[in-house]
């Protein structure tokens, strides 16, 4: 049986000095407006108002995995 990761945090490659991942969790993804690469230290600002469908599944997804992590806290 597979077993989901919901922790790992995600992350995108940075278009400008393509060093390597930027990483993004889902709650920085959520409610922070910008990010910065950690390699170049460009700062990113996100235009949320591109994508929001995707922001709504994405909330579904972290309210979802919130509660992965209070169930199992709860089983301990
Ligand atoms: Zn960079």
């Amino acid at each position: 049986m597979e077993e989901k990761t919901y922790n790992n945090a995600t992350g995108i490659p940075c278009p400008v000095c393509k060093k390597g991942i930027i990483k993004l969790s889902l709650g920085t993804f959520l409610f922070d407006n910008k990010f910065v690469c950690p390699f170049c230290n460009t700062q990113f600002n996100m235009d949320k108002s591109q994508c929001l469908p995707i922001l709504e599944k994405l909330q579904d997804f972290y309210n979802a995995s919130k509660e992965v992590e209070r169930l199992k806290k709860q089983s301990l």
